[in-house]
């Protein structure tokens, strides 16, 4: 049984304490489920048409509210505006993407001897999510649009350094209209509300996103129960940059510091081909010069904090002083800043090179040729994300099936879109979330048998 307490939620650009949130213990979890049991038996019980339209209204009202959600993620997460304001849009567009599958969920009608057989796509019944602190509102509905679409109900368990906007959305959902209890949000500590939360046997399915380590150990808790489960972990995604490529677009530096670097997509191994990486260097030295870094509800302002102490503590672990690198710079003074930086001179199993540093940093290698490159993408426990860069078309091709990742873009920096599937290779995760078959990924499939041949006599 755990005592009572609180989290207090910082604003990581000035270290203000900016609200305080009694954190969800056991026995909450455990009362929680049972309503929202409950409210899930009626909701999956109401005619898909209209479980649709209280959809597409909570995503009307989520839109009506952008600018307040983002002010909201901006002062608890530290984003830019800009990008908290997409952030927001994003959960409009995944809870009106989802609210378009609820009537179109749909089972399988298939050919067999002496009768009809037909799959049902039935809901699993209570659903927890589990979400990290570094896209809190985007994350927290991957999982739960999809899964109140396919006629479950969702627990969300935001990290504790972000519960403000996971508070809010579910405020705005009771004011669409969606049922009492269906949505519920459950702030609070990892090993007390969200172990709660996989250990009650009433919750049907898992969706965890967060770091590898969390994820084996929920992997494992689960096992107990067969419970289902989604895992979204960690990344070291390759950029590979062929000597063809386009230079200028191929090294953004915002494929990896965008958010602060606290991406799991973050093209944080800049792989180079030797030709071109003295050029690539002197390009990068330039760009990082020029990233703006400061206060994050300011328009002009590219890149913010880090999210805690803690973050920027392990961020400073991987960059000694005198490690030879490009850096541009940061504010002082209060605030968990990092400077954006590029490692030069580095070695593949390194440190820096092979783990997730979740920071404004990348590790610029060069590569000789195709295999090469191949084989150091593939050098890493993580499958998540890439980026191939070339002209040559032939080469993309052969580079996309060689990398063992979830999600490439070829000439792009692209790779979270709501309507594909989103999920990573080997210790990057379990299952896909997004795209076409998200809500299946909320179903039970029920294979029914009806006989033709009339009762036995
Ligand atoms: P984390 O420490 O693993 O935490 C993730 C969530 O799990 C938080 O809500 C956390 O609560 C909770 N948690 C911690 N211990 C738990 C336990 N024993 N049982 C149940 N829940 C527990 O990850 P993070 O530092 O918040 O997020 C960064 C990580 O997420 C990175 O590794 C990043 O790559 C990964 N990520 C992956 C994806 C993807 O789609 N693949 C997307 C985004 C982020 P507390 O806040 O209380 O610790």
């Amino acid at each position: 049984m755990s005592q009572p307490y609180e989290l207090d939620v910082l604003n990581p650009a000035t270290e203000e304490v900016i609200a305080t949130v009694p954190g969800a213990v056991e026995q909450d979890v455990d009362a929680a489920v049972s309503r929202a049991a409950r409210a899930q038996r009626a909701w999956a019980a109401a005619a898909p048409g209209d479980r649709a339209r209280l959809l597409r209204r909570f995503a009307a009202v989520v839109d009506g509210h952008i600018e307040e959600l983002a002010r909201l993620e901006v002062r608890e997460a530290g984003h830019t505006l800009g990008n908290a304001r997409w952030e927001a849009g994003n959960v409009r567009d995944l809870l009106e993407y989802a609210a378009g599958g609820v009537e179109r969920l749909s089972g399988r009608q298939i050919p067999v001897a002496g009768g009809l057989d037909v799959t049902l796509l039935e809901p699993l019944g209570v659903v927890g999510v589990i979400a990290p602190w570094n896209f809190p509102m985007p994350i927290a509905a991957w999982g739960t649009a999809p899964a109140l679409a396919a006629g479950n109900a969702v627990l969300l368990k935001p990290a504790e350094t972000t519960p403000l906007t996971a508070l809010r959305l579910a405020e705005l959902a009771l004011e669409a209209g969606l049922p009492e209890h269906l949505f519920q949000v459950l702030p609070g500590r990892g090993d007390i509300a969200g172990e709660s939360l996989v250990r009650n046997p009433g919750v049907a399915k898992i969706v965890f996103t967060g770091s590898t380590r969390v994820g084996k150990r929920i992997m494992a808790l689960c096992a107990d129960q067969t419970k289902r489960l989604t895992l979204e972990l960690g990344g070291k995604s390759p950029n590979i940059v062929f000597a063809d490529a386009d230079l200028k677009a191929a090294l953004d530096p915002f494929s990896f510091l965008d958010n602060s670097g606290q991406d799991c997509c973050a093209r944080t191994r800049i792989l180079v081909q030797e030709s071109v990486y003295d050029e690539a260097r002197d390009f990068l030295a330039d760009a990082l010069a020029g990233v703006v870094v400061g206060d994050p509800a300011d328009e002009k302002t590219q890149m913010g904090p880090l999210i805690s102490r803690q973050q920027l503590d392990r961020v400073r672990s991987y960059v000694p002083e005198d490690a030879p690198a490009l850096r541009g710079s940061a504010p002082d003074g209060p605030g968990f800043w990092f400077p954006p930086t590029v490692l030069t001179g580095g070695r593949p199993d390194s440190a820096a090179a092979r783990e997730e540093i979740f920071g404004p940093v990348a590790v610029l290698l060069p590569f000789t040729d195709e295999d090469d490159a191949v084989r150091l993408a593939n050098d890493t426990p993580y499958g998540l994300s890439g980026s191939i860069w070339t002209r040559d078309v032939g080469r993309a091709l052969r580079v996309s099936q060689a990398v063992r990742a979830g999600n490439l873009s070829v000439n792009s920096h692209s790779s979270v879109r709501y309507s594909t599937p989103f999920g990573g290779f080997k210790q990057s995760g379990l299952g896909r979330e997004l795209g076409p078959d998200a809500l299946t990924a909320f179903t039970e499939t029920k294979n029914v048998f009806i006989s033709t041949e009339g009762p036995a006599q």
